[in-house]
């Protein structure tokens, strides 16, 4: 097999997203890259990106909750017109402080509209790469994963943790929706998936079928 999408993590703000990086390989000056999730504070990833030398072409949204989307004015000024992609259900959560619970936080956070809404089974490109969409909802309406077949790595958000799953005592989350949507299409994906998501540790699906102590195989 060629060589995997490269994803690079920053654990970022007061909440500890991660916020990642994906390459279609091995980073190097002139590839192109994603942004996923800038959380707050996003100087170390664009400093990161600009030490690579990469091309951002997309910022990519697991959802739209205020760590997830806090530091994506910044990156937009450092890098103008790369477009942000974001689920349909949650287009206007980025421009709506009560949506993205930056309200309940005393802030106004805000982020510029998404250029492209996305939906389930939707393929994006990178490089050379293809990635697919699963719209994984429940800890908010328009949740997505982003999964890389060939590597068997997904980019969860806050969907599924090692050990742990999503909140869903947000205002839009529910939570019998996140049991389904993990059970049919995380836990559907093989065994040896690794997990990226949107805070803590890495881990794999088949780990979290046998052990996470909410959702069982
Ligand atoms: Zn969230
Ligand atoms: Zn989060």
């Amino acid at each position: 097999m060629s060589t995997p999408p490269t994803i690079a993590c920053f654990t970022l703000g007061p909440f500890e997203t991660n916020s990642y990086v994906v390459t279609p390989g091995i980073p190097s000056p002139g590839e192109p890259c994603w942004i996923v999730d800038p959380s707050f504070e996003p100087l170390p990833l664009i400093t990161h990106v600009r030490g690579q030398g990469l091309k951002p072409v997309a910022i990519v949204l697991t959802h739209a909750h205020v760590d997830h989307i806090a530091g994506v004015a910044e990156v937009r000024a450092a890098f103008p017109g790369v477009p942000i992609l974001i689920h349909s259900n949650e287009q206007d959560w980025l421009a709506d402080p009560l949506l993205n619970l930056s309200a309940m936080m005393g802030q106004s956070v805000t982020a510029p509209l998404a250029e492209r809404h996305l939906a389930e089974s939707d393929q994006l490109a990178l490089g050379g790469t293809t990635w697919r969409v699963l719209h994984t909802p429940g800890h908010s309406p328009g949740s997505i994963s982003l999964i890389h077949d060939p590597s068997h790595q997904a980019i969860v958000g806050d969907a599924l943790f090692a050990g742990s799953i999503g909140r869903t005592d947000f205002p839009g989350s529910d939570h019998d929706t996140l049991i389904n949507a993990i059970r049919t299409k995380l836990y559907t994906l093989p065994d040896t998936t690794a997990i990226h998501p949107g805070h803590g540790p890495s881990s794999t699906i088949g780990r979290e079928k046998k052990t996470n102590p909410f959702v069982r195989a």
